[in-house]
């Protein structure tokens, strides 16, 4: 499956669509749509659940994204958080020199008479040593040698644009959080070790975003900072080593939790060249994008070094009083930082299956239900029948106050079920001729409906008063065959 695949379904479904799509785009910006924003607004919501509601070590923070310039002064972010970054000198077009390599280029030999190469992606020519100097867009202009480029977006306060005025938009999150250290630490009265989370938008001048919502300038994180007491040790070893390795583990099991097959994941550790000016450590979770392997999250130990900066440069004391001990200690913090983007992309990646069915072909998301954008689909047999109608939308009205359900009556039966497995919807109830019965021939309904599962795609027959009590089972763990099995599964 390619990429196309996941951006044309998304657009066709209401997932996502480009960025002021009327006026021709704008470039790597990217809009949710009705679905899409159920998705992420899902994968938000469980991830805070199990990260801050059912830890009892961890705390919530919503910080804004404008804060004092300093802030990033001391992060190290106004000196360091560059790529360096190559121009084409015929149509300027920019690239990051340390990705210019992934491409295979054409390269004409200079030691070579007639020599034109085809040289593999990330190496040299293999007779002169030359990297790529011809732009990968054009294949014309020269690229200029790299030069450092700051990612940050610059922005003014007020109505002055002057540099005293100058402030940036996030590019993490984090720094909210280490600002706020001793403001959650007073007000929560917290030991060692917790956690501060937080779920925002950042905004970084990516010099080549791009792989549809892998890269873009503005994105969601969703980052906790885990401060841990450095002087404490675990069966002998330092204590921030030990909990990196659990959020490691955690974080893996978390993507596994929630439908994402193993073997589509891997972490990666950083050699120390590639290590960020303030980690010890850094271990990358990998997801198999159509693209190939790249970073779905980044698990760093960022040691003391943003609670000292901002000791440093704000004078304020950012300490924890270790009462064992009867010191004051500078907590080290893990960092496990995710996109929801990023996240989003994998699951539906994941999730996304072609499969045939009776010799048709059925594409189907198979997405957790905790995850799906919607949770039922209440569908008519025959949309000309009054009471079926009527009987569907009291059903819709009612799941509603639980579940997202829609109702659906603008095809037939078997195309509506399609249209549900493609977005991903785990369950369909179809109102039918006997759920109703038929006052002219005098017959009775039996108040029942259809139940079907999307990945089996088997059908119960279930009264119209236990709806809420079966879905209630089936959406909150129960499996199709046990709450299924209880009502009679059939084909
Ligand atoms: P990369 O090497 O891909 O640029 P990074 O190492 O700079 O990423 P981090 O600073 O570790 O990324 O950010 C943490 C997480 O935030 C990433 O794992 C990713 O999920 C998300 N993220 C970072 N930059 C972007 C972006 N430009 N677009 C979408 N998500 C992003």
């Amino acid at each position: 499956m390619t990429m196309d695949t996941i951006v044309s379904l998304c657009k066709r479904r209401g997932f996502i669509f480009q960025s002021s799509e009327i006026y021709g785009g704008a470039g790597s910006c990217w809009d949710y749509g009705p679905l899409g924003v159920e998705l992420k607004n899902n994968i938000k919501r469980v991830w805070w659940r199990d990260t801050v509601h059912l830890r009892p070590d961890m705390v919530g923070l919503d910080a804004s994204i404008l804060m004092h310039p300093t802030v990033w002064k001391a992060s190290g972010h106004v000196d360091h958080f560059s790529d360096p970054m190559v121009d084409c000198r015929a149509c300027r077009r920019r690239f990051r020199a340390d990705k210019l390599d992934e491409t295979p280029w054409v390269h004409f030999c200079p030691t070579k008479t007639d020599a034109r190469f085809d040289v593999p992606a990330g190496e040299p020519c293999r007779h002169c040593g030359a990297r790529r100097t011809l732009c990968p867009e054009c294949g014309k202009g020269e690229l200029t040698p790299p030069r450092q480029f700051n990612l940050m977006f610059k922005t003014y306060t007020g109505p002055v644009e002057e540099d005293a005025a100058l402030t940036y938009l996030r590019p993490e999150t984090a720094q909210g959080i280490f600002v706020n250290f001793d403001n959650v630490l007073q007000s929560m009265r917290l030991k060692l070790p917790f956690g501060i989370a937080q779920i925002g938008k950042s905004f970084r001048n990516e010099i080549t975003p791009g792989n549809f919502i892998f890269r873009t300038r503005e994105f969601e994180q969703m980052e906790i900072e885990f401060f841990v007491n450095p002087n404490e040790t675990i069966d002998g070893r330092p204590a921030d080593e030990v909990w990196h390795e659990r959020w490691i583990e955690e974080r893996l099991a978390w993507y596994h939790r929630y439908g994402i097959r193993p073997e589509n994941l891997r972490v990666r550790e950083h050699e120390k060249e590639e290590l960020a000016h303030y980690a010890k450590r850094t271990a990358d979770i990998e997801y198999r994008f159509p693209i190939g392997w790249s970073e779905l999250e980044g698990i760093a130990n960022r040691t003391d070094y943003d609670l000292k900066q901002h000791a440093r440069f704000s004078g304020k004391s950012l300490t924890y009083f270790d009462e064992e001990r009867k010191t004051h200690v500078v907590p080290y913090v893990i960092e496990p930082s995710a996109g929801a983007d990023r996240s989003l992309l994998a699951f539906l990646v994941d999730a996304y299956r072609e499969e045939e069915v009776r010799g048709e072909k059925r594409v189907v998301l198979r997405l957790h239900q905790d995850i799906a954008p919607t949770k039922i689909a209440v569908l008519p047999l025959l949309k000309k029948r009054g009471e079926i109608v009527a009987t569907a939308h009291e059903i819709r009205s009612l799941l509603a106050r639980w579940w997202v359900t829609v109702y659906d009556d603008t095809a037939a039966i078997g195309r509506l079920y399609r249209r549900q497995d493609e977005v991903g919807t785990p369950y369909c109830v179809t109102v039918d001729v006997q759920t109703v019965g038929d006052v002219d021939k005098g017959e009775a309904g039996d108040q029942r409906v259809t139940i079907r599962d999307r990945d089996s795609m088997q059908q119960i027959r279930v009264p119209i008063a236990e709806l809420p009590t079966v879905f209630r089972q089936l959406l909150d763990g129960g499996t199709w065959q046990q709450v299924g099995g209880r009502y009679g599964i059939g084909g």
